[in-house]
């Protein structure tokens, strides 16, 4: 672990909006028109004034607001062997429960035919690594800690066990599950290798699982399309979690946890208080939760047994700036139930979780972590 950090950290949870020029590159890059290597020159522009932006704001810990990322999640098909890109309508071509899927399309806040899940179609393993690369441009870049979002190894299975895709390669979700570990342990170690101070996990398919009481019907993770046993997939998750972690040493690890950041509109996204995800989440050894609790759908504080808590302090979808003053209420309350050294401070979310669907303008997000820190620094 790196520099000794300030009381209550100021940390963004990944991703900024991409500026137009990056937009274009993505399409560019995905149409086969522009080369990996150039299209790294555009983002490598773009990853640096993102980290100019969230050191002016005085943000205490880094990230590369997800720059070379199409999403949170969809990025790591073009890593992987065996990991196909396939849309939503490629998918309803291959699902045998075409009127299930189908429901759940007609629920979704967002055209289903553009967006795309990263499919299990074959044996999978890391072409390249998926961040360790992000990382490294980083730290050649500031001197401050750097925090890498990465999916979670649960998000990663259930979103990529298609079963009529991924049957050939694979007899079950928890067999792919084995290689998925497998996968995220090599990762980890590249990351720890390329200098990487926190990991974070990204699990917001946790809160389907309970906030729905197993009637999926969001688009997060598609493949989630059958009915399921919410305790028995929040074990698998456990399980996943605790095999990728053991024996994992010398990085911060957290997990971020949300209930969707696709829409400005609150109402289509999922309400409820962590609670029910509790025993779960008590048993998952990671150092650090992050949760959000700026947006009322989050309910009141849920206490977890993990040392750290990232506190969602600013609500990334809305255009108005919170004040310091709730900013500074909301880590007054916070301080009832974690000591000092055991908060951070960061949005409930990324401000650009799906390239194409930014929740926000870089001016906002700016504006936004700017007035974390101050309000931080008027604590400290
Ligand atoms: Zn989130």
């Amino acid at each position: 672990m790196s520099t000794t950090l300030p009381p209550i950290p100021v940390t963004m949870v990944g991703s900024w909006p991409r500026s137009r020029e990056v937009l274009k590159a993505q399409k560019l890059k995905r149409q086969g028109r522009m080369s990996a290597e150039e299209f790294e020159r555009v983002a490598d522009e773009a990853v640096l004034e993102v980290l100019r932006m969230q050191e002016e704001a005085g943000v205490d810990i880094v990230t590369d607001g997800e720059q070379r990322r199409d999403g949170f999640f969809s990025f790591i098909a073009e890593k992987l062997e065996g990991v196909k890109l396939m849309t939503l309508a490629e998918m309803l071509d291959i699902i045998e429960d075409k009127a299930g899927f189908e429901l759940i399309l007609q629920t979704l806040d967002v055209p289903a035919f553009s967006i795309s899940n990263a499919t299990c179609v074959g044996r999978i393993s890391r072409r390249t690594p998926l961040a360790a690369g992000e990382v490294a441009f980083l730290k050649r870049h500031t001197r401050k800690p750097v925090k890498v979002p990465l999916p979670g190894p649960y998000l990663v299975t259930r979103a990529m066990w298609v079963k009529e895709a991924s049957r050939a390669a694979y007899a079950s979700k928890e067999e792919l599950g084995d290689d998925v570990v497998r996968i995220m342990r090599e990762e980890l170690r590249d990351l720890i290798e390329a200098g990487a101070d926190f990991i974070q996990f990204d699990e917001p398919v946790l809160t389907e699982l309970v906030f729905t009481q197993g009637q999926v019907r969001t688009f997060m993770c598609a493949a989630l399309a059958a009915r399921k046993d919410p305790a028995e997939e929040l074990e698998f998750a456990v399980d996943l979690m605790r095999r990728v972690l053991d024996g994992i040493d010398g990085v911060r690890i957290g997990l971020h946890i949300c209930r969707g950041n696709w829409s400005q509109d609150e109402s289509t996204l999922l309400r409820g208080s962590y609670q029910p995800l509790k025993q779960y989440l008590d048993r998952m050894p990671v150092r650090q939760f992050v949760l959000e609790y700026a947006t009322e759908r989050a309910g009141d504080l849920v206490p977890l047994s993990a040392p750290e808590l990232g506190l969602g302090v600013v609500n990334p979808r809305t255009e108005s700036i919170e004040s310091t003053d709730e900013v500074k209420r909301s880590l007054e309350r916070a301080l009832r139930v974690y000591s000092p050294e055991r908060l951070f401070a960061n949005p409930d979310c990324g401000f650009a979780t799906f390239s194409n669907r930014p929740v926000n303008s870089g001016a906002i997000a700016l504006a936004k972590m700017r007035v974390i820190a101050e309000a931080v620094r008027e604590f400290r």
